[in-house]
């Protein structure tokens, strides 16, 4: 037998017990004639102690254990001198009195501690040694967990986990596909899926009614802190249900997660807002509603003041950002920079400061009379001594930029309180994105979303109005998911194809199979996929998934550890037809 216990488990009660223990040797300390080494494992930490007087032999062995050596002690339990509180195992000690090392160890390349000395790079390229530090390995657990719970709900609801390939055909998420190369059919390639969307609406065609999958998705997309190549979505879909009974679903499933994950119970329903709503009051469709200074349109009585930032813009919009007197110049000169950087881009930002006196002070103050200002203040919920900051711009620049500054007063004042979740519904997103540099509509969530029934008569006629039965599950301003009532009308799919400009025969082309399948009764549907990472890091209160996903990459899309991307050999090449180009062949 290795251990009778795990290195997380013993306390007083059994003290007088004989135990084996296995671990790694976290480290040791020479006291005089007492060797201590913490012994730990998954589960703890556990002190051995070696009496240089009652075994000088083994004591002379133990002092000898390098860090992360793997070894077997057999002792006995006995209460500690000098407790640590601060572990579920710090009152007992293990009187060692055979060790066993099991295997050795090189000196790690930074200490497996949680205030280690190996920076980021050094930790990914050696994550088997990161991951045996509690706090990574716990974001692991937790992941674990919330995978667990995920299947408890989605099966006690009647889903089936069906799993789907991965090699596959290019899907419509709009981003670009990691593709793999045939050997078989020399010149064609697979694409690795950005999400199973096409394979789930097939197996509502087959009938399935219920589906999930906790499934990984491959997006060849520039990398952020909440952005990996692959990365896991909780995706499901389901049959004979509208826009409501879904959404009343998956608030299920969030709630379920809350409660088992972090205890946390909603009293109302998940608020639902409009997308067009979440712009104009929140100036993004993630909004984070945690605190509320909304955002009040004042277009209207602000233009025509001879105001030139104003007058020449599209449009005009503010907040009460909280009290004035807390701001220098030099801190509203920062805000302004902040709404003008180009990320930003709004043309300018005006402060109005509304004293405790009732006066008020502005850079822009000769072009408006005190009246003009207490208007915006009414409109704005200012009160005498609130801060007032007023965004202008193009409407599709200014309203996000206003949506940033909100954020940014938001982390600035506190508002923004870490534990604190309020979870919500963005619903009614307009089905098509115009893009310039193309001219040509996009499909914002993607080509099989379905219009409203009531706005399909503008399909042909107004396609940039027609709203999409499309909706996001946002949370503290991060969009945990999102999803769609499918079309299952052949016809309706075409006529989306049309608008988005695909011919027939491309349309035939990359979707034939689905516009097949609909031939053969398509029931009414709709699904959601989650991002499963970025939930998970969530509930661990940070904002990089990366700690969260046991091998992940690098901002470069590299795994530092395994070294990939890399060459291939010669012969692998050849057998898969490819070149590179501007490499001479052989
Ligand atoms: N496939 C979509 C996505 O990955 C989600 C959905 O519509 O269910 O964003």
């Amino acid at each position: 037998m290795y251990r009778t216990h795990t290195c997380g488990e013993l306390s007083l009660s059994s003290a007088g017990t004989e135990v084996i223990l296995c671990g790694w040797v976290q480290k040791s300390r020479d006291l005089g004639g007492m060797t201590f080494v913490d012994l730990r494992d998954r589960y703890g930490i556990t002190q051995l102690v070696f009496n240089m007087e009652e075994n000088t032999d083994l004591c002379g062995r133990a002092r000898k254990l390098g860090r992360e050596f793997v070894i077997q002690a057999k002792g006995t339990v006995r209460e500690r001198s000098n407790k640590n509180r601060n572990i579920p195992t710090g009152e007992i000690e293990i009187a060692v009195d055979e060790l066993t090392i099991l295997n050795r160890s090189e000196i790690p390349p930074f200490t497996i501690e949680e205030d280690t000395d190996g920076g980021e790079e050094l930790r990914m390229k050696f994550r088997y040694l990161d991951l045996r530090r509690s706090s990574v390995r716990n974001n692991i657990i937790l992941r674990h967990k919330v995978a667990q719970e995920v299947r408890r709900y989605m099966d006690s609801e009647g889903f089936i986990e069906v799993e789907t390939p991965v090699l596959i055909k290019s899907t419509p998420e709009g981003a670009r596909d990691f593709v793999v190369p045939s050997r078989m059919q020399p010149g064609t390639f697979y694409a690795l899926p950005q999400s199973p969307q096409t394979l789930k609406q097939l197996l509502m065609v087959s009938g399935f009614d219920k589906y999930f999958q906790i499934v990984r998705c491959f997006r060849d997309e520039d990398l952020r802190a909440d952005r990996q190549p692959e990365f896991t979505q909780i995706d499901c879909e389901m049959s004979f249900a509208g826009r409501d009974e879904i959404l009343d679903t998956f608030e299920g499933l969030a709630r379920h997660l809350f409660k088992q994950i972090k205890n946390i119970g909603f009293s109302e329903p998940f608020r639902k807002i409009s997308y067009h709503e979440a712009m104009s009051f929140y100036g993004t469709d993630k909004p984070d509603l945690r605190f509320q200074m909304k955002i009040s349109e004042l277009t209207d009585l602000a233009k025509g003041h001879d105001f030139p930032l104003f007058d020449s813009s599209e449009y005009i919009g503010g907040i009460c950002a909280g009290s004035c007197s807390e701001y220098s110049r030099r801190q509203t000169d920062e805000l302004t920079e902040f709404v003008k950087r180009p990320q930003a881009g709004a043309k300018g930002l005006v402060v109005v400061r509304y004293e405790t006196d009732g006066t008020f002070r502005s850079p822009a103050e000769k072009f408006f009379s005190s009246q003009d200002f207490t208007d915006w203040a009414a409109l704005m919920d200012a009160k005498p001594g609130d801060l007032m900051l007023i965004v202008a711009g193009d409407k599709r620049r200014a309203q996000p930029a206003l949506g940033e500054l909100r954020l940014e007063m938001g982390s600035r004042l506190g508002l923004r309180v870490k534990g604190e979740f309020v979870p919500l519904w963005v619903v009614d997103f307009p089905l098509l994105e115009w893009d310039e540099e193309t001219r040509r509509f996009y499909a914002m969530h993607h080509p099989f979303t379905s219009p409203k029934p009531e706005d399909l008569g503008l399909m042909e006629t107004d396609p940039a109005r027609v709203r999409a039965d499309a909706y996001d599950l946002v949370i503290n301003g991060v969009e945990i998911g999102g999803g769609s009532v499918r079309i299952h009308d052949a016809e309706i799919q075409k006529l989306m194809f049309k608008v988005l400009g695909f011919s027939g025969k491309e349309a035939e082309e990359q979707f034939g199979f689905l516009l097949n399948a609909f031939r053969y009764g398509a029931p009414p549907h709709g699904g959601i996929a989650f991002g499963f990472d970025r939930w998970v890091a969530m509930f661990g209160g940070q904002d990089s998934i990366r700690d969260f996903i046991a091998f992940p990459k690098n901002n470069s899309g590299r795994d530092v550890m395994l070294d990939t991307p890399s060459r291939i050999s010669e012969k692998q090449m050849e057998e898969l037809h490819i070149k590179i180009a501007g490499e001479k062949g052989k």
